[in-house]
């Protein structure tokens, strides 16, 4: 059986993760912790639990992995809580600074933990990801843009998946400059276009437009519920226990397990 601790949970993923651990066989919720519902039941005999507290519960819960679905500042103190008790991480939270990211690598680093940070634990997307390495590499003389779409209470723009897809632009292309949205007298460049709509309760749209003379290539990705990332974040908790110290990807979980 695999422990699990849980921040966030009681947003939107925490609660998805909640129910697939419900008839989980070989998982069992050993904290859930949030700054909201403190004191409310989540599953058996788990209660919400005051995130200001996360260090003394994780000591007396003693999780093998803590998944954290919360907002970048709350994750950093989460992640360094879990270091701190050795406890092997999946980061789901997505808007990290450089910064944030920098100090996330020292500390699992230091601590000598596993982790697996994903801005998309969906299996789709981690194929989108190839489908658009690939398509970059034969169409380098294309104009690319990125167009994102989501819920409108989303916190971070643009999202963790679609900067994710700019690395992986960046590096198959060698461009450089990014054009986050475009306005007045802006002639293209050399860049990544970089668009993200927010509206209604989209879950999430992914698409790379590549753009050449007289034609068009779309690579699009839709998440219809959560539950895409949800299954994969558990997938990556049942990963991370077994996995090396170090920061792992979700393209490695999907490759072995
Ligand atoms: P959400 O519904 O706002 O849930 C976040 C929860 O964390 C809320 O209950 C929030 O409370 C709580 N929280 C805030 N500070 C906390 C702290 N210090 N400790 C514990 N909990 C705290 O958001 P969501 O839609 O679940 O998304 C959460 C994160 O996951 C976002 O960064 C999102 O972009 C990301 N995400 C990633 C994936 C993926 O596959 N990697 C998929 C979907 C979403 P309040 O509401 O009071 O702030």
């Amino acid at each position: 059986m695999i422990d699990v601790a849980l921040t966030g949970a009681k947003g939107r993923m925490g609660s998805l993760i909640i129910d697939e651990m419900r008839s989980s066989r070989d998982l069992k919720l050993v904290a859930a912790i949030d700054i909201v519902g403190v004191g409310e039941p989540v599953l058996g005999d788990v209660f919400v639990s005051d995130a200001r507290e996360v260090r003394r519960v994780l000591r007396e819960s003693q999780p093998d992995v803590l998944i954290d679905f919360t907002v970048p500042s709350a994750a950093l103190d989460n992640i360094r809580a879990a270091a701190d008790s050795g406890v092997a991480i999946v980061v789901g939270t997505t808007g990290f600074s450089e910064e944030q990211f920098s100090i996330i690598e020292d500390t699992i680093k230091s601590a000598g933990i596993a982790a697996v940070i994903s801005p998309n634990f969906s299996l789709g997307v981690n194929i989108f990801w190839k489908l658009v390495e690939m398509a970059a590499r034969s169409l380098s003389d294309y104009d690319v843009e990125i167009i994102e779409m989501h819920h409108r209470r989303k916190k971070d723009a643009p999202s963790g998946t679609a900067m994710r897809t700019v690395e992986i632009l960046r590096r198959s292309l060698g461009i450089e400059d990014i054009r986050y949205g475009r306005e007045g007298m802006c002639e293209r460049g050399r860049e990544i276009g970089v668009h993200a709509v927010r509206a209604g309760d989209i879950v999430g749209d992914h698409i790379v437009l590549f753009a050449g003379p007289g034609e068009r290539i779309e690579i699009k990705h839709q998440a219809h519920s959560r539950s895409a990332f949800a299954t994969g974040a558990l997938r990556a908790a049942r990963w991370v226990v077994k996995a090396p110290p170090g920061i792992h990807s979700m393209e490695e979980v999907l490759a072995s397990s």
